[in-house]
């Protein structure tokens, strides 16, 4: 199964974060695939934002994993650089992702065998210059009941359908 929307700009791709971000709770991960540009790292900052983090949130290329404390702490990875799936022990990939925060993973479609079977998949189609669809794929109970409640909540907001 997989689900739909579409954002227009920039901004409406962090508001589609900001949804999120409200709907979230410890544990769940959430994977993003995408090209360069595709928008992954402002999706993270609506997700930031809704959150409470009030530092700059930036694609964590070189660090691999980027931690916002807070009352639900964001753990914002990006594998882009990582060149093999066994370095994930190495940053505590594993660990992080049962703990107690949220983890939002760009290029989380890499090393798909090391993703917990519920995981929320969040596809990034650039179909225009400004233009992006969304596309969520699901593997669980819990990634099920996120990708539905996400995709209304962004269907009720004006712009993004
Ligand atoms: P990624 O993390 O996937 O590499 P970024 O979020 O860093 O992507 O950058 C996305 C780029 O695409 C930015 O330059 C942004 O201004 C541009 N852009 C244009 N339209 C959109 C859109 N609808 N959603 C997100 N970004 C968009
Ligand atoms: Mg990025």
């Amino acid at each position: 199964m997989a689900s739909k929307f579409t954002t227009m700009s920039p901004e409406q791709t962090e508001q589609a974060g900001m949804l999120l971000g409200p709907l979230l709770r410890p544990g769940d991960v959430i994977a993003l695939a995408g090209d360069l540009g595709a928008g992954k790292t402002h999706l993270v900052q609506g997700v930031a934002r809704a959150l409470g983090v009030d530092e700059p949130v930036t694609s964590p290329t070189f660090n691999l994993l980027l931690v916002h404390p807070g009352p639900l702490p964001l753990y914002h990875f990006d594998l882009y650089r990582l060149e093999q799936e066994t370095e994930l022990e190495d940053i505590g990939f594993y660990e992080t992702l049962e703990g107690d925060g949220v983890s939002l993973i760009e290029w989380g479609d890499r090393f798909p065998r090391s993703l917990p079977a519920d995981s929320l998949v969040v596809a990034i189609h650039r179909i225009g210059e400004t233009a992006r669809c969304f596309e969520l794929t699901w593997g669980g109970p819990r990634s099920t009941a996120l990708a539905a409640e996400w995709v209304c909540a962004c269907n009720n907001m004006a712009g993004i359908s």
